[in-house]
């Protein structure tokens, strides 16, 4: 049994064998050993949403709102946290984010990704938040360009 070289998920190329999982990881261990905290929200939520079935499908359905909010609204993390409220704490959330094989996001349509985790990663740690800010940017144009936002 050999490996899988794309990910069926966000359609990445695998084939320098490292996954997305992998890419994700190596985010989030730039993030804690460079302090490099500010977009991390930016980070969790991109990469949930080009890997929807790591979310609930009620979690992939909110997250577009939050992400334009950050983007395009100025809204920061802890506004929307907020005004989301208990929506978005795990403990009172009226629904829950993580999504199971039964139980997960997907997209109506499909989506063409121009940015993916493993693009953030080769742009390298220097860039990593305008390169994480320019990933979710992307995800959102992607996301209007398939036709997967109505709103
Ligand atoms: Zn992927």
């Amino acid at each position: 049994m050999s490996a899988p070289v794309s990910c069926h998920e966000c359609g990445a190329d695998w084939h320098d064998g490292q996954t997305c999982t992998d890419h994700f990881h190596t985010l989030l261990f730039w993030e804690f050993d460079h302090k490099l905290f500010d977009v991390h929200y930016l980070l969790v939520a991109s990469y949930h949403m080009q890997h929807p079935a790591l979310y609930s499908p009620e979690a992939l359905k909110e997250a577009p709102g939050l992400m334009i909010g950050w983007l395009e609204q100025g809204k920061h993390p802890h506004q929307t946290r907020r005004e989301f409220g208990p929506a978005v704490q795990s403990d009172v959330r009226p629904f829950r984010i993580t999504g199971t094989p039964e139980h997960h996001g997907a997209y109506m349509h499909p989506v063409t990704w121009t940015m993916r985790v493993g693009d953030v990663v080769r742009r390298g740690i220097d860039a990593y938040y305008d390169s994480t800010r320019a990933w979710a940017a992307s995800i959102l144009a992607s996301l209007r360009a398939s036709g997967n936002m109505m709103a």
